[in-house]
C-alpha cells in the first residue's frame, strides 16, 4: 500500500491553491505569461513504480531552470568532475538566478555555481556534439531515458519567445566569452540554451526523473544505472545548496528536500531512497519559485516527514 494517498493529496492541492492569488506568473519570457496562475498539479513516483497524483497532470510545463540540473548531469558524464568544475564553481551566491553582480569577484573569472544562469550557460556550452541539433538531441535522449518517455520534446513557441528577449543572458554569454569560459558563437549557445529551457513534460515525467535521482541514478523500472552514482550525488547536493535560487536556505530549513525549480512554475524534487516529486504551479513568489508548489511541498514534508535532515 502506498503511503501517499490520492484524496489526501487532492486536499493538499486545494489548500495550497488558495495562495495562488499572492503569486505572479513569469512574463519576462512572453510565452510563459499565458499560464494560468491557479493551475496546480503534483505527482509522486515511488520505487515500486507507482504514481499518486492530483490536479490536472496532463498539463505540460517547460523545464526552464530545472533543465540546468539535467544538463549538468550530462556534462559531468561527458567530461568528468575535474573538467566541469574548472569552468564553474560549487558555491551558492545568495543572488537572484540571473544576477551578473558576482561574476567579477572570482579571479580568474568563473561563475560561482551551475544553477545560476551564468554557470548554466557555461554548462550548456560543454554539452558535446558537432551542432546545436546534435547537442540538443543528446540532451533530449538523456531526458527521455530519465523520464521513461520517448515523446518528450521542446516547445518551439517558448524557445523562440525566450530567444527573442534574452538580452541579459546574452550579456552573461559575452562576459563568459571575454574570459575564455566559452568559445562558441553566442547566438548558437543561446539557441541551444533556450531550446534546453523549453523542453516540456508533465509533472508525472518530472516525478519520474526525481525518482531516478532519489535512487542514486538507477532506472526505477529496470534497475539499470542511467547516470553514475557520483553524478546523482553531485546533482542532489546542488539541489539542496542552490536549487531554489536565493531561497535555498529557507527551503532547506522548512522543507529539507533536494529540489530544483524553474520560472515556469515547475519543481523537480528527489527524496533519497523514497520518492520523486513533480509539481507544476505557475504562480511564483518574488524569487521566481512556485509559491503554491512550495506551500504544497511544505505540507507534504511535514505530513510524511520527508526532510533529509530528520525531524517530524
Ligand atoms: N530560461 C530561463 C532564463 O534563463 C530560466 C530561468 C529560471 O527558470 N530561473 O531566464
Amino acid at each position: 500500500m502506498n503511503v501517499y494517498n490520492q484524496e489526501e493529496l487532492a486536499r493538499f492541492v486545494e489548500e495550497a491553491k488558495q495562495y495562488a492569488r499572492y503569486g505572479k506568473v513569469a512574463d519576462y519570457i512572453p510565452a510563459l505569461g499565458k499560464a494560468n496562475p491557479s493551475e496546480l498539479s503534483i505527482a509522486i513516483y515511488t520505487p515500486d513504480d507507482e504514481v499518486v497524483s492530483a490536479g490536472d497532470v496532463t498539463v505540460k510545463v517547460t523545464l526552464q531552470s530545472i533543465s540546468k540540473i539535467l544538463a549538468l548531469a550530462l556534462v559531468l558524464m561527458d567530461h568528468g568532475e575535474d573538467d566541469v568544475f574548472r569552468k564553474v564553481g560549487m558555491e551558492p551566491t545568495g543572488d537572484p538566478f540571473n544576477s551578473i553582480a558576482k561574476l567579477e569577484e572570482v579571479q580568474p573569472a568563473k561563475p560561482l555555481n551551475p544553477m545560476i544562469n551564468a554557470g548554466a550557460l557555461a554548462v550548456t556550452h560543454m554539452i558535446r556534439g558537432r551542432s546545436v541539433e546534435e547537442r540538443l538531441g543528446r540532451l533530449l535522449a538523456f531526458v527521455r531515458r530519465l523520464a521513461g518517455n520517448e515523446q518528450i520534446t521542446y516547445s518551439k513557441e517558448v524557445a523562440q519567445s525566450e530567444f527573442e528577449t534574452a538580452f541579459l543572458n546574452r550579456s552573461l554569454c559575452y562576459f563568459l566569452k571575454q574570459h575564455g569560459i566559452i568559445d562558441e558563437d553566442v547566438e548558437e549557445l543561446m539557441d541551444l540554451y533556450t531550446k534546453q529551457c523549453a523542453i516540456e513534460m508533465t509533472c508525472i515525467d518530472l516525478a519520474r526523473i526525481g525518482l531516478v535521482f532519489a535512487l542514486d541514478g538507477r532506472d526505477p523500472h529496470s534497475g539499470e544505472p542511467l547516470m553514475p552514482l557520483d553524478v546523482a550525488r553531485i546533482c542532489k547536493t546542488f539541489m539542496v545548496t542552490c536549487g531554489m535560487y536565493n531561497a535555498s536556505g529557507e527551503f532547506a530549513i522548512k522543507i529539507g528536500i533536494p529540489a530544483k525549480s524553474g520560472v515556469s512554475g515547475g519543481i523537480l524534487a528527489a527524496v533519497p531512497g523514497r520518492c520523486g516529486i513533480g509539481i507544476f504551479g505557475p504562480a511564483l513568489d518574488e524569487k521566481g519559485n512556485s509559491l503554491t508548489g512550495i506551500k504544497l511541498l511544505e505540507r507534504l514534508s511535514k505530513t510524511y516527514s520527508l526532510s533529509i535532515f530528520g525531524g517530524g
